[in-house]
């Protein structure tokens, strides 16, 4: 298949789902808390609930989790990343018609494998720049498109 993979939506170069979170889906451990992070929001995305469950700590992962799959995710930036840390935003359509941000600095640890541990989480109204890329997916700029 070579869809983009949810993660890369509305990139300059995005990879296609084969190149880059359907292996981790699949069984590859992630090799990064960053691929771990992008390969979760995928997960929620797709409405992959099994591998968002296998992916959380045991002590902070919720009993009941059952996703579905959820096409208001529109985008997602990584701010930065280090060794156990993950800073990203993650857009999506609000009920008001317009887009909200999500801003998280998630923690992970190491047990054998990449786990997401917990997240510091603030949820916005976005407000875009003009000459950011468009968030309803025409590839323009913000200016040109939703903003003028
Ligand atoms: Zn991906
Ligand atoms: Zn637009």
């Amino acid at each position: 298949m070579n869809r983009i993979c949810p993660c890369q939506a509305l990139q300059v170069k995005p990879k296609t789902y084969a190149d880059c979170c359907q292996p981790l889906h699949e069984g590859t451990p992630a090799p990064s808390c960053e691929r771990l992070m992008r390969s979760r929001y995928s997960a929620f995305v797709l409405g992959l609930s099994e591998y968002v469950k296998i992916t959380w700590h045991a002590s902070t992962r919720p009993d009941d989790l059952q996703l579905e799959p959820d096409s208001q995710w529109v985008k997602l930036d990584i701010i930065s990343s280090s060794k156990k840390q993950v800073h990203f935003r993650a857009y999506f359509k609000d009920e008001n018609g317009g887009y909200s941000v999500l801003d998280e600095t998630s923690d992970f640890v190491f047990q054998d494998r990449w786990l997401y541990l917990e997240g510091d989480t603030s949820i916005k109204p976005h407000k875009p720049e003009r000459n950011d890329v468009c968030l309803c997916g025409s590839g323009k700029k913000f200016k040109k498109c939703c903003g003028q």
